[in-house]
C-alpha cells in the first residue's frame, strides 16, 4: 500500500520484546524498564496476526527486532511463523549478538535469512562500559557464530559516537576484510532517555570517510550510502539519520511489543492493535500507513526526537 506521500510501504519492524540482556547508554535507562504485564504485551498469535495482516497490505519484509529478541522464550516459533507467512519473502532479525552462539543454527533453520548485529568498539572495556552488562567476547562469538551457520548476508551496525568510538573507525572497517560482512556506521540518535550525550557525540558519518581515503564509492542499498576498502569482502556503509535524513525513500512502519503501531521512528503517534481481531487490525494498520508523516523534525543533540519511548521500547 502507498502512504499520502505515494512511498511505497513493504517494510515491517516487528518489536517482540522491551527487554534486554545489555543496559547500552544510548538505549536503556541503567537499571532496565518497568517490565510490561503479559496482557500489556501482544500474544505470538496476534503478532503472526498482525504479520498477516500487513502481509495484505503489500509488506513483504519483516525485521524482527526488540529491545533483544533472542532473551524472547518463544523467538524461534515467532521468526518460523513469520518465515512462513504467505507474501513474506524476507524475514530477518537484529541482535546484540550475545546469545547467537546457542541460537544461529536454530534461527537459520526457523527461516531467518540475514542478521544485523550491533557492535559498537572491539575494545573489551569499552563495551563493558557502553553496554554496563556485555563482555566484547560474547559478541564476537556471537558473529562467528552467524557466520557458520550461512546466513544469506550478516551486517554488523556501529552507532558512531564522537569521543568513544571515532578512533576505532579503521579498526571497525577493517572487519570488512576479515569476514564476509558489512560494516555500516550509523549516527547517533536525540532518543528520549540518552540524554548523558552531549553535542560532542553526536557527529555526522562523512567523518567516517575522512579515516578511509582508500575506500571507494558503490551504490546506495536502501537507507546505507556504501563503500567498499580494497581487498574486502564486504561493504562499509554510511546511515545518516541526523546529517542527511532518509525520510523521501522511507518504506516501513513499526510494532512495539505492547502492540502500538509507529508511523515513523521519531514521532510521537501511535496507533494501538492490541486486542483487535483480524478486521480491526486491518483498519488501524492502513490508518497508520496514512499517517505516515512526509518526514520528521530535525535532529540534533539540542532538537530531539519527538518519540515518546526510548529505542528499546520501538524496536531499532
Ligand atoms: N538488541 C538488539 C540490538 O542491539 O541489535 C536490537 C534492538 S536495538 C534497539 C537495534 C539497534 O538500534 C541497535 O543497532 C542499536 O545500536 C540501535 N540504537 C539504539 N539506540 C540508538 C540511538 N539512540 N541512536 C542510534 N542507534 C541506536
Ligand atoms: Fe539492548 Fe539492543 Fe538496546 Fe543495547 S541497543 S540495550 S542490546 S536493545
Amino acid at each position: 500500500m502507498k502512504d499520502q506521500y505515494g512511498r511505497a510501504i513493504t517494510y515491517l519492524r516487528l518489536s517482540v520484546t522491551e527487554l534486554c540482556n545489555l543496559r547500552c547508554r544510548y538505549c536503556m535507562p541503567a537499571g532496565g524498564i518497568c517490565k510490561l504485564s503479559h496482557d500489556q504485551l501482544l500474544s505470538e498469535e496476534e503478532m503472526l496476526q498482525a504479520v498477516r495482516t500487513a502481509a495484505q497490505l503489500g509488506i513483504t519484509k519483516v525485521r524482527i527486532t526488540g529491545g533483544e529478541p533472542l532473551t524472547k522464550p518463544n523467538i524461534l516459533s515467532i521468526c518460523r511463523g513469520v518465515a512462513q507467512t504467505p507474501g513474506i519473502e524476507d524475514t530477518a532479525l537484529t541482535t546484540n549478538g550475545t546469545r547467537l552462539p546457542e541460537l544461529a543454527v536454530p534461527l537459520r533453520e526457523a527461516g531467518i535469512r540475514r542478521l544485523n548485529i550491533s557492535l559498537d568498539t572491539l575494545n573489551a572495556d569499552r563495551y563493558a562500559s557502553m553496554t554496563r552488562l556485555g563482555r566484547l567476547e560474547d559478541a564476537l562469538r556471537g558473529i562467528e557464530a552467524a557466520l557458520d551457520a550461512g546466513f544469506e548476508r550478516v551486517k554488523i551496525n556501529t552507532v558512531l559516537i564522537g569521543g568513544f568510538n571515532e578512533d576505532e573507525v579503521p579498526a571497525l572497517a577493517d572487519l570488512t576484510r576479515r569476514w564476509p560482512v558489512d560494516v555500516r556506521f550509523i549516527e547517533l540518535m536525540p532518543m528520549p532517555g540518552n540524554t548523558e550525550f552531549g553535542p560532542e557525540s553526536y557527529i555526522p558519518v562523512d567523518r567516517v570517510l575522512e579515516q578511509l581515503p582508500e575506500a571507494e564509492a558503490e551504490a546506495e542499498d536502501g537507507v546505507a550510502r556504501l563503500y567498499r576498502l580494497p581487498g574486502a569482502q564486504g561493504h562499509v556503509g554510511l546511515i545518516s539519520p541526523l546529517s542527511r535524513e532518509f525520510c523521501g525513500t522511507c518504506n516501513r512502519i513499526r510494532l512495539t511489543a505492547d502492540g502500538r503501531l509507529k508511523p515513523c521512528l521519531h514521532s510521537a503517534d501511535e496507533i494501538s492493535i492490541k486486542g483487535l481481531d483480524a478486521a480491526g487490525m486491518l483498519e488501524r494498520m492502513r490508518e497508520a500507513i496514512l499517517a505516515k508523516p512526509r518526514c520528521h523534525g530535525e535532529l540534533s543533540a539540542v532538537s530531539r526526537s519527538q518519540s515518546v519511548r526510548a529505542m528499546n521500547q520501538i524496536g531499532g
